[in-house]
């Protein structure tokens, strides 16, 4: 059987260099100990407290279909989060739950384009961002946003190509680079969407692991929360990942169209799991802090560790759970330096290219697992990369 274009071509063929994601792995099963510091997964596992109120909840019969839109004292506790931490007004209406934020990029886009339709995307960019635009029948075009100015886009680079395009996506704090997008750049990257009549989602998973400079939600933005489209998610914030559960802000209008592709998608979100995330949304600001802290720890670790030498050189991370290395100087690719690392120290970071070409020549470095793993995995690393500069 023929399946369609849409799906055989969703992926974009090629490795994307996940090869070394893919070789860990296997290395794992084959019982290799290996420092896994790869995909933005916590090392805790989600609080007992919420999955309490997830069984709980089962237990009391949330068990049936829910409002594919989302239960009630939901959408009214996010929508008074997003209040709270915007100053924004946002009402129900401005919310939809969703299965995950990955749930809610594949409905933003939906909502946004048509077939065919150019969508514009920052470069470096969460792996599955192509995808999904192709998912929705619509143009992946990159926008690169250079190591030279530690990631930040230039408003400029995505005007010139913005012609006739419908939306641009964009991710701040960033994954995989770290970068926080400043005020210039909102204000910037707002002006282009009035010129150019772009939908802008704004991907804002990492909203709560912040180190340096503000969070800018894209609502906030003056004349912008008509064409604005805000994805959230409690996998990071709340160590949620499995629980699958996020939500699209957006105009009350924007909320209706995606909540009639909810009803023919996703058909909503399990009750129990919706009981849970407004459980975890009640236990305030303390809690959340609890789920950042590590990774801020964590990242000043590695951002010490790589100021002691001069080969490797970090992109300073103002937010999310990433550190990006500049490894250009070992005269490796991001993915040979990964395939080596991982061969010779076993240690397994993400090359670089895996998230686009704007990051080639770099790593990620994942900040997931205990404080002494990730020291001992970041002196291999950067023991590497001088014997690498060294021979070069
Ligand atoms: N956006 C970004 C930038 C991410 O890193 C991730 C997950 N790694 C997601 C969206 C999707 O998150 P989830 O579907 O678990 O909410």
């Amino acid at each position: 059987m023929a399946f369609s274009k849409r799906i055989t071509g969703l992926t974009g063929g090629g490795s994307d260099g996940w090869d070394v994601y893919y070789r860990a792995k296997d290395m794992q099963e084959a019982g290799i100990d290996i420092a896994m510091l790869t995909i933005g997964e916590h090392d805790i596992g989600t609080d007992i407290s919420i999955l309490d109120a997830m069984y709980d909840a089962a237990k009391a019969g949330h068990v049936g279909y829910s409002m594919f839109s989302g239960n009630a004292n939901l959408r009214q506790r996010v929508a008074e989060r997003v209040t709270a931490r915007t100053g924004v007004t946002t009402t129900p209406a401005n919310v939809l739950i969703v299965p995950g934020g990955q749930a809610g990029l594949f409905a933003t886009h939906h909502a946004a384009c048509d077939e065919g339709d150019a969508a514009l995307f920052i470069d470096p960019y969460y792996a599955t961002y192509p995808g999904t635009i192709r998912g929705v029948g619509a143009r992946p075009v990159a926008v690169p946003a250079r190591a030279e100015r530690n990631f930040q886009p230039d408003p400029d680079d995505i005007a010139a190509r913005a012609e006739g395009a419908k939306s641009l996506l964009i991710n701040s704090p960033n994954n995989p680079t770290g970068a926080v997008y400043s005020r210039e750049t909102m204000a910037g990257i707002a002006q282009v969407c009035q010129d150019h009549d772009l939908w802008l989602i704004s991907d804002e998973v990492y909203d709560t692991q912040l180190w340096e400079g503000e969070h800018i939600s894209a609502r906030t933005l003056p004349d912008m929360a008509d064409r604005t489209l805000v994805i959230g998610s409690l996998s990071k914030s709340h160590a949620m990942t499995g629980s699958r559960i996020g939500w699209i802000i957006g105009s009350e209008e924007a909320i209706f169209h995606i909540g009639n592709l909810a009803t023919h998608t996703t058909y909503g979100v399990a009750g129990f799991v919706q009981e849970a995330a407004y459980f975890a949304l009640g236990q305030g600001d303390a809690f959340e802090a609890q789920i950042a802290t590590p990774f801020r720890r964590r990242r000043d670790l590695v951002l010490n560790l790589v100021a002691g030498q001069n080969v490797v050189r970090a992109v300073p991370a103002q937010g999310a759970m990433y550190v990006m290395l500049d490894i250009r100087a070992t005269g490796l690719s991001g993915e040979g330096f990964a395939m080596q690392l991982l061969d010779q120290h076993h240690v397994a970071v993400m090359p670089g290219e895996s998230f686009g070409e704007a990051a080639a020549g770099h790593v990620r470095v994942a900040l997931t697992v205990a404080d002494d793993r990730l020291e001992d995995a970041l002196g291999h690393l950067l023991n590497m990369a001088q014997g690498l500069a060294r021979a070069a």
